[in-house]
């Protein structure tokens, strides 16, 4: 899917008022923070950063689309108040962990686990750029290598998990760091994917619903991922 192709659109801005036109945003804080952290700067040099589809980002990754970056951040909105703790994985460009530090603030914790070093060696550079580089500095916002699969029990437990690469199953260490009471945000399949809610209850309980059909690439070891899967 795919909602405009960006002719013309050359503002993050912009960007957001498509988002919020064709209905994909209705929450004003979603908003807020895509005005906030500017794409672009976390795109490919030269990329068109406001185009609604996703973009190559080297090692077999891919930055998510607009869409899909605003429709996981309303999924996880209640997740992400000011104080909570929010882990990114499979975090990429960085673009969503910067998004989550803005939202859950100074007294909050947003933490991205990436494979690939390099990615996070850049993603790193792009957050330096953007307006969520003070949280990076003073460590409410983090980035690190490892597999994602085993989460990041350091900054454990979570109000939000989201993965931005699609499991064969949910991994249980992911279950098992979510807060009663979190959410996390997955896509499940391996060529036929759900984007999957994942809510803990209060008393520990899970409830899982889809909440559309994705395609993102696999949450994978990262040689497997290297090799092209
Ligand atoms: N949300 C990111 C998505 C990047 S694509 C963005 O929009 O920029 C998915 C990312 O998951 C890739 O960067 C890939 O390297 C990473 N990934 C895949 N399997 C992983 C694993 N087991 N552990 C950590 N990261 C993984």
């Amino acid at each position: 899917m795919r909602f405009w192709i960006g002719n013309g659109i050359n503002k993050n801005k912009q960007m957001v008022e498509h988002l919020q036109r064709y209905g994909v945003i209705s929450s004003m804080k979603v908003a807020e923070v895509m005005e906030t952290i500017d794409r672009a700067l976390f795109v490919p040099d030269g990329a068109s950063a406001y185009v609604d589809s996703p973009m190559a980002i080297g090692y077999n990754a891919t930055i998510s689309a607009p869409h899909m970056h605003a429709t996981c951040l309303q999924l996880l909105e209640q997740n992400l108040q000011p104080g909570m703790h929010a882990l990114d994985v499979g975090s990429g460009t960085g673009y969503l962990t910067a998004c989550f530090a803005i939202m859950v603030g100074p007294q909050g914790r947003a933490v991205g686990v990436e494979h690939i070093p390099e990615l996070v060696a850049s993603s790193i550079k792009n957050i330096e750029k953007s307006a969520a580089a003070p949280l990076l500095k003073e460590g409410s916002l983090s980035v690190h290598a490892g597999d994602g699969r085993q989460g990041w029990p350091e900054c454990a437990p979570y109000d939000a998990i989201h993965v931005g690469a699609a499991a064969p199953e949910i991994p249980q260490a992911l279950l098992d760091q979510l807060k009663p009471g979190g959410r996390m945000v997955i896509p499940v399949g391996n060529m036929f994917q759900d984007l999957k809610v994942v809510d803990k209850n209060m008393e520990g309980s899970i409830s899982i619903r889809s909440e559309t059909s994705v395609r993102y690439v696999p949450l994978t070891s990262r040689d497997a991922q290297l090799r092209g899967y």
